[in-house]
């Protein structure tokens, strides 16, 4: 049974190309079929929207307890990626959220594994429980064991010799080595001289942002470009106002772009003033960095408009293969097949 039938002028379906015009159908929490409208019994309840039909879009850097996740969702984010949280307060926020219609879809990594006095036990905004602090290789195989059964989206570790001690180089194999076995990944945040080369010898597959304490050599690059996944985090260094820093990113994005490196939309939300929703200032600096629209939009898509894939739609008013700066302006229409946002009222019965 066809429950819905969303209908646009045009839509994403991972190409190059927009589909003009396209129609969706959505069973349950699923999409069952993709096509043209035409070929929409006249039984299904039916959605019409003008604009651009996409695919849930996806932050993968958050920190959902310090921020209104309401928010998110009605920017056009319908799942966010939490790298570090209270556990007390991030599971319970996450339990539920896929079919939530208040908030986005959470996939959290729980605390940070730090060394003892690391970062970021000794920041002003870190909240107590934020970092579980490890000591040695046995406390933190430890800690992974005890996070492996909150099913984590990843296990995240800090690297930042900026800002205190960091993880010895036997710990930190104890960390992957543990949360391979458990069959997690590793994401760190390397900031300081050295780290990322660090993180990339551990095996560690995600980095929590681009680096941007010095230019990475080429050796680097092209190794992390085979093994890692880069999160993007430009706005952070300015915001709106790019610093040194930024500019040190982007040179390391884009040649790890050019390396052919898989990079992924994350702005560190609940970490400075940051707009809560899709940022359309990190989306001009990924243009910057030499992604075109395609390319940004592959990096935030967290589903795909395909038979089969969870439904979760957003819709924006222009080409964003064209037009990325359109994407910050993404409503959320669907979530797990559930209404959300403003387009609720609008469907109407076949
Ligand atoms: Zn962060």
């Amino acid at each position: 049974v066809l429950d819905l039938a969303v209908t646009a002028e045009a839509g994403w379906t991972g190409g190059r190309r927009l589909r003009q015009p396209i129609a969706v159908g959505v069973t349950g929490q699923r999409i069952t079929w993709v096509g043209h409208p035409a070929a929409v019994r006249a039984s299904a309840r039916r959605l019409h929207l003008p604009g651009v039909l996409l695919p849930g879009l996806t932050d993968h850097h958050v920190h959902s307890s310090q921020v209104d996740v309401r928010a998110l969702l009605a920017g056009g984010l319908t799942t966010v990626v939490d790298l570090g949280g209270v556990p007390a307060e991030i599971w319970p926020l996450a339990a539920g959220s896929a079919t939530a219609a208040d908030r986005p879809r959470i996939h959290p990594a729980g605390p940070f594994l730090t060394a003892p006095g690391g970062y970021p036990t000794r920041q002003d905004w870190a909240p107590a429980g934020i970092a579980w602090e490890v000591a040695d290789p046995e406390s933190a195989a430890a800690a992974v064991r005890a996070l492996a059964p909150h099913h984590p989206v990843t296990i995240k570790v800090a690297l930042n010799a900026d800002a205190g001690p960091v993880l010895d180089d036997v710990t930190l194999a104890a960390v992957v080595g543990q949360s391979r076995l458990a069959g997690l990944s590793v994401t760190a945040h390397v900031q300081g001289t050295g780290q990322a080369e660090r993180a990339a010898a551990a095996g560690v597959r995600t980095l929590a942002h681009t680096p941007w304490t010095e230019i990475l050599g080429d050796a680097l690059i092209a190794h992390l470009a085979q093994t890692a996944v880069v999160v993007s985090t430009l706005d952070i260094h300015g915001w709106g106002t790019p610093a040194p820093e930024c500019h040190t990113a982007l040179a390391n994005l884009s040649r790890f772009h050019r390396a052919g490196g898989v990079l992924r939309y994350g702005t560190d939300l609940g970490n400075g003033p940051l707009p809560l929703g899709v940022n359309g200032r990190e989306i001009d600096l990924l243009g910057t960095a030499g992604l075109t629209g395609h390319g940004i939009l592959a990096a935030m898509a967290g589903s795909r408009l395909a038979r089969g894939a969870v439904a979760d739609l957003t819709v924006v008013p222009a080409d964003p293969l064209a037009d990325p700066a359109t994407l910050s302006h993404a409503v959320p229409v669907l979530k797990s097949g559930i209404a959300v946002g403003q387009h609720v009222p609008h469907i109407s019965a076949g």
